[in-house]
């Protein structure tokens, strides 16, 4: 296939490898520059919601799509129940209501999984380790984008893709003013444990200010996450240590996984969310995507799906009519902010108020939370309980 230009990625996790296997799949050639040395998730696990799985059906690799082959390395997950920290059902899922509904269920998969698969399908020596990009010029219509990295190494680009995360430096180089995300109220652990003998439906415990996830994966073992309203920024020696205070006295199965947790797989941050949407996803011919555009707080499992479909639709509206080429890229980018803007905007303010609805400060928003949830029990009220969802689940390309 001829290439229709050269473009650099800043990135390689989940938004920058989908962007480097989309633009790749339509024509260009693919650079990924990635700070690490070596595919590092951050995170144990990840679901992947219907919408990013159609997503990723958007991308065809001849014989399979880019979704087949991330359905393969996962485990469905049907829908997710919820319990209480004693350990009885609020809502007990039977049955496949998301699937029914949206096309696929929930996928769960190891993020080092995800990395690999969509790693996988781009050509050899396309992600470059070690390379900090530390400067952008976005250029124009008639001047290339100019990126140069931490080691001085200088690279051109028809197209720049910065997916370098929720503390993007490219963000904070072509939008200087933009006061950036802030914290979202509580932070969150992930974590991987061996299997725990029983089998594990997918669920999420709430209590008062936490919530504990427990999500088998396919190889038997569990990736679980907790979250615990509190100040920003703690740190603590023993990773698990805040986690048995807390989650200690919580039902058999989170004790379990717990018990089991390896240390080394425990990861903790802060819960960050961006309250003032960015004034563009673009400047230039830099194209701005997934958490370094709209980071999100992970209550509705969305913060890589929307790298995913900013991907998606980034790769089409740059490989269309006049996209192709140089000075079209500038516009097919305009066009990708108003395709894109509102839609990660809205759902930034929707993981938010879900992250309120999760955390309730009294006790009268504790028995709201449970009370809704319990609703959903019956296969008749779950449909109506999940249509809120449809515009975020039910999204297509
Ligand atoms: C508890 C929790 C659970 C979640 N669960 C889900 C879920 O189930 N489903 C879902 O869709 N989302 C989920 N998310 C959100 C999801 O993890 C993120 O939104 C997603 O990883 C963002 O992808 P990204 O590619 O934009 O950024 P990242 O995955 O952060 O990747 C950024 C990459 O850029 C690299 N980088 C950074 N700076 C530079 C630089 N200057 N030069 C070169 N490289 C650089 C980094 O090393 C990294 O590899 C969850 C988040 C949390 C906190």
């Amino acid at each position: 296939m001829e290439s229709v230009g050269e473009a650099l990625i800043i990135g390689a996790g989940v938004g920058g490898l989908t962007a480097a296997n989309a633009l790749y799949r339509t024509g260009w050639r693919v650079t990924v520059l990635e700070r690490a040395d070596a595919l590092r998730p951050i995170g144990a696990g990840i679901s992947q919601p219907p919408n990013a799985q159609h997503a990723l059906d958007a991308i065809d690799l001849g014989d399979a799509t880019l979704g087949d082959r991330v359905r393969a390395a996962g485990e469905p997950a049907g829908a997710i129940g919820a319990r209480r920290p004693d350990g009885r059902w609020i809502y007990r899922p039977g049955g496949d209501p998301v699937g029914k509904r949206y096309g696929y269920p929930f996928y769960t998969l190891l993020r080092t999984d995800l990395l690999n698969v969509l790693a996988g399908e781009l050509p050899e020596g396309t992600v470059r380790f070690e390379a900090e990009v530390r400067t952008v010029q976005p250029g124009d219509a008639g001047t290339r984008a100019r990126v140069e990295t931490v080691d001085g190494a200088v690279y051109e680009a028809d197209l720049v893709v910065a997916a370098d995360g929720g503390r993007s430096t490219v963000r904070s180089l072509l939008f200087p003013e933009h006061p950036g995300p802030e914290y979202g109220g509580y932070a969150v652990w992930w974590m991987l444990s061996p299997g725990i003998g029983d089998h594990l439906i997918a669920s999420e415990t709430l209590g008062k200010g936490a919530i504990w996830g427990s999500f088998g994966l396919r190889d038997g073992r569990v990736y679980a996450y907790a979250t615990m309203v509190t100040e920003p920024g703690g740190s603590s020696e023993d990773p698990i240590a805040p986690l048995r205070e807390r989650f200690g006295d919580w039902h058999e199965e989170v004790r379990k996984v717990l018990a089991a947790v390896d240390p080394a797989s425990v990861f903790r941050d802060d819960a960050r969310w961006m309250r003032v949407p960015l004034p563009a996803l673009h400047r230039g011919r830099v194209a701005v995507l997934g958490d370094a555009a709209h980071p999100m707080t992970p209550d509705l499992g969305q913060g890589g799906s929307q790298s995913i479909e900013d991907a998606v639709v980034l790769a089409r509206l740059v490989a269309g009519g006049d996209g192709r080429g140089n000075g079209g890229v500038v516009s097919a980018l305009a066009a990708y902010t108003e395709a894109r803007l509102a839609r990660t905007s809205d759902i930034v303010k929707r993981s938010k108020k879900m992250a309120a609805f999760h955390h309730p400060r009294t006790a009268l928003g504790r028995y709201v939370r449970d009370q809704s949830l319990k609703l959903t029990a019956s296969e008749r009220l779950v449909g109506l309980f999940l249509r809120q969802y449809d515009p975020v689940f039910g999204w297509k390309p």
